[in-house]
């Protein structure tokens, strides 16, 4: 650090993301990207949109937010776009947080929302989530502080139902409820039907999991319009041109691409369905997971002897040291030989322990 930092930042502990190792020594498991290619169509796209990278792209992002306007049964003004949703949730806690307004979260989620927090002044308060993981919305119905949920949850899977997320909304319509729907596609309830109603509600959205498009960096809010125009003014006081001109155009042909996307996701579903019986077989404890990621434990391995010694043998999974999940690790969900690979390598681990 230097001595010229910001007073402010003096403190700020950065958000650590997964490794990102440059070479392919590793079967990939701790990120939760998707283990398939992107469609053609969009490979198209996005090669043909590189040839007008001299000019800046469209702040207004019309092509783009039409396409998620008719996927999702919404209006143009009811969508703003990110740089990965993991901007529209910084634009969320600098929008509606300040020192009077904090926000409030599950204890065990997704570790931006506490950095996105103290980056931006806001006072938080984590909920622990109950033994068995799950929410309790008692918890949440009349504390008037906005909150964010991950629906699934990270790093757990676990999900709440839409009427759950009805009576979060409708409980108090001047509370804000965001709901980060990153792993929806893999099984979960979306709620994006709910922003119709309720105009306190913001669902946001990616393209990194499910559309196979993490490395392009896109994603999305969808809310009423008031809200959107809130975040619609943060975004253009930061960067109108948020989102690059290759990822607009691949974000749209992989609207159009659905078909080939959902596929990909329904084979996931069930590579997960099958990993998580074979993990079970091994004495595994494994979380009901609705999304591409798999948390487990074993009475047999620590949570941080497995993952070191998976990577020792070419498996990345992902553990973190929060005392509650010290002894889980997480797993992306990947091709089938992938998890034939991650399944036969723990049974390595298993059989030299012995
Ligand atoms: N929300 C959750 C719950 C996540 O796990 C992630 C992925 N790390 C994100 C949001 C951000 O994803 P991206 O910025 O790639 O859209």
């Amino acid at each position: 650090m230097s001595r010229l930092l910001s007073e402010r930042l003096r403190t700020l502990e950065a958000y650590v993301p997964g490794e990102q190792p440059q070479d392919q020594r590793y079967v990939k498991l701790n990120t939760n990207e998707s283990p398939y290619p992107p469609s053609p169509g969009v490979l198209a796209a996005a090669a043909a949109e590189a040839a007008r990278l001299n000019l800046y792209s469209d702040p207004e992002l019309k092509p783009l937010r039409a396409a998620l306007a008719e996927t999702y049964g919404v209006t143009l003004e009811n969508i703003c776009c990110g740089n990965g949703s993991d901007e529209l949730l910084y634009f969320i806690f600098l929008a509606y947080g300040d020192a009077a307004h904090g926000f409030i979260f599950p204890d065990l989620t997704y570790g931006f929302y506490p950095v996105f927090c103290r980056l931006n002044g806001v006072p938080f308060e984590e909920k622990p989530l109950r033994a068995d993981f799950t929410v309790d919305l008692t918890d949440y119905l009349d504390d008037p502080r906005p909150m964010v949920l991950a629906n699934p949850n990270a790093p757990t899977g676990i999900a709440l139902g839409l009427a759950e997320i009805e009576r979060l909304a409708a409980s108090n319509p001047a509370r804000l409820v965001v709901i980060d729907e990153a792993y929806v596609d893999f099984g979960g309830e979306s709620a994006v039907g709910l922003t119709r109603r309720y105009d306190n509600l913001i669902v946001v959205g990616t393209f990194s999991k499910s559309r196979s498009l993490a490395g392009g960096r896109l994603g999305f809010a969808i809310a009423d319009a008031a809200l959107i125009a809130d975040l619609e003014t943060v975004r253009y006081s930061i960067n109108p041109y948020n989102v690059n001109r290759m990822s607009m155009a691949a974000g749209v042909a992989a609207l159009r691409d659905a078909a080939y996307y959902e596929a990909n996701c329904r084979t996931i579903a069930r590579t997960r369905e099958d990993t998580a019986a074979r993990l079970r077989a091994l004495g595994f404890e494994v979380l009901p997971s609705r999304a591409n990621f798999l948390f487990a434990r074993s009475d047999r391995c620590s949570g941080e002897r497995l993952y070191l010694e998976l990577k020792r043998r070419g498996v990345l999974v992902r553990h973190f040291t929060k005392p509650r999940i010290a002894d889980y690790v997480r797993v992306t969900v990947g091709s089938v030989s992938d998890m034939e690979q991650f399944i036969r390598t723990t049974e390595d681990v298993f059989n030299e322990e012995r």
